[in-house]
């Protein structure tokens, strides 16, 4: 994963939501990182690490 990942940033995770969206968008983007589902407005707490193995695209 060498795309650019910042704040504001859509990406689309290997494994969608319960919800049935797959795109998130990255609210905060620090050593832990905040996402929240477009679906749902849900919002993940979720580690950098764990983040980027995830994400499948980096959209914008
Ligand atoms: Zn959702």
């Amino acid at each position: 994963m060498t795309e650019e990942i910042k704040e504001g940033s859509i990406v689309v995770l290997k494994k969608g939501h319960p919800c049935g969206e797959n795109k998130w968008e990255i609210v905060r983007f620090g050593t832990i990182c905040k996402i929240k589902c477009l679906g749902c407005d849900r919002i993940v707490i979720i580690d950098r690490v764990d983040l980027k193995k995830r994400i499948k695209k980096v959209l914008q």
